[in-house]
């Protein structure tokens, strides 16, 4: 019975076109990738600076490994808490500008962990709609009352913070994962202060590829910790390695450590990651060379799209998504761009909502300006290949 239900539904995603896919890759994060026995120009990674195989960083992960092995053997609070360990939150906190931060394994257990440890029944939450799914997980899960405002609106923040809540916690990416655009941090932040809110941003997007010195979206901007008491970064994007943080005050700190669960019952990562995220984070502060050129390809990938006529989304990050609508004509262009040897991400419900699929190209600074030449004839061809139908101006599908 239960079997049963199961798989209509997954022919139901069938059918809507909504089934994904894994396809296996056989080399390294790079600007040419082996794919399922096929080389293509992946334009679908969050490795936005070139530091997953960059020699330094897995230098440092092979020198951890040989010192340390690979397994952290316990949780950070029994026994598996490392010296790289310790040593990358340290590195973080500086980094950041903020007095400590506390490593999770994942970002997904960041963002959810923080919000359930700090908020409960009688509270208020409330988060920009197209926030990422680990963030609308916590919210929802915490107990406290829950809203989302309108994206990038804060009118409609306003408006819901107005609502009554012990303790209000406001939150936000600073990146959008899916659109490339960035929160109205400064606005978001008046908004808090007058509304006696806390904010918490989650700026897996921004951390390596903003700001004068890669500290993000909140250098981009100037907010301090004051500003913004809750920063969240990942090391698995830009830092191209593995695992998440927390940033913010001792206080901040102290409670997740105490009582954040899945920092509390999850096995540390191993501590060779710990020292290739080091590695990582020491490129990124003092050799700007990889931001400049990714700030440069997005620049003439966006001339170029302009040029041909292909609509962008309004993003000068890494991540240049083309709204198509439907799925089924993401999917075919997508589609024809792989055969034209170029992967890009196809984006569907539920990941964004209905009738706003896209391919997610993503730039990084592994690519030259001839990939992103290669990249906009093909992409050109694909989309004049499928013309956007009725289906997909109604938004439907
Ligand atoms: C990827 C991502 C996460 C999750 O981070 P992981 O370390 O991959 O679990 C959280 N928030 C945003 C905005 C992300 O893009």
């Amino acid at each position: 019975m239960i079997e049963q239900q199961l798989a209509q539904a997954l022919q139901e995603r069938q059918q809507a076109g909504l089934m994904r896919q894994r396809r296996q890759l056989e080399t390294a994060q790079g600007a040419s990738i082996s794919v399922d026995g096929e080389t293509l120009l992946g334009f679908a990674s969050n490795d936005y600076l070139g530091l997953a195989n960059h020699s330094s960083v897995v230098a440092a992960f092979t020198q951890a490994a040989k010192h340390y092995g690979v397994g952290s053997g316990a949780s950070h609070l029994v026994n598996g808490h490392s010296r790289e360990h310790h040593l990358l939150e340290e590195e973080i906190a500086a980094f950041t500008g903020r007095d400590r931060a506390l490593l999770f394994s994942t970002g997904y257990m960041a963002n959810f962990g923080t919000i359930m440890a700090l908020l409960g029944q009688g509270d208020l939450v409330v988060e920009d709609k197209l926030n990422h799914a680990s963030l609308l997980d916590g919210g929802l899960a915490c107990g406290a009352k829950f809203r989302r405002y309108l994206h990038n609106d804060v009118a409609s923040l306003e408006k819901t913070l107005a609502l009554p809540g012990q303790r209000k916690l406001v939150v936000t990416d600073g990146v959008f994962s899916m659109d490339g655009d960035i929160a109205p941090l400064k606005e978001v932040v008046q908004s808090c202060r007058k509304n006696n809110a806390w904010l918490m941003v989650d700026d897996a997007h921004g951390i390596g590829v903003l700001g004068a010195t890669g500290a993000g979206s909140l250098q981009y901007f100037g907010l301090s910790q004051q500003d913004v008491p809750i920063l969240m970064g990942t090391l698995g994007k830009a830092a191209g390695g593995f695992g998440a943080f927390i940033a913010g005050s001792d206080v901040l700190i102290e409670t997740l450590t105490q009582f954040a669960r899945p920092y509390i019952y999850t096995t540390a990562t191993p501590p060779a990651v710990a020292a290739a995220n080091r590695a990582a984070l020491e490129i990124i502060q003092h050799d700007s060379t990889r931001r400049e050129h990714l700030a440069q390809l997005i620049a003439m990938f966006r001339a170029g799209a302009a040029s041909l006529g292909v609509q962008l989304m309004d993003s000068f990050t890494a991540i240049q998504p083309v709204l198509l609508g439907s799925a089924q004509r993401t999917l075919s262009v997508a589609g024809t761009l792989q055969k034209q040897g170029i992967l890009v991400g196809a984006i569907r419900p539920p990941t964004v909502p209905n009738g706003s699929a896209r391919l997610r190209i993503t730039l990084t600074a592994n690519h030259s300006a001839e990939h992103i030449e290669q990249l906009l004839v093909a992409l050109d061809f694909a989309l004049k290949l499928h013309p956007a139908t009725d289906l997909d101006n109604q938004g439907t599908a």
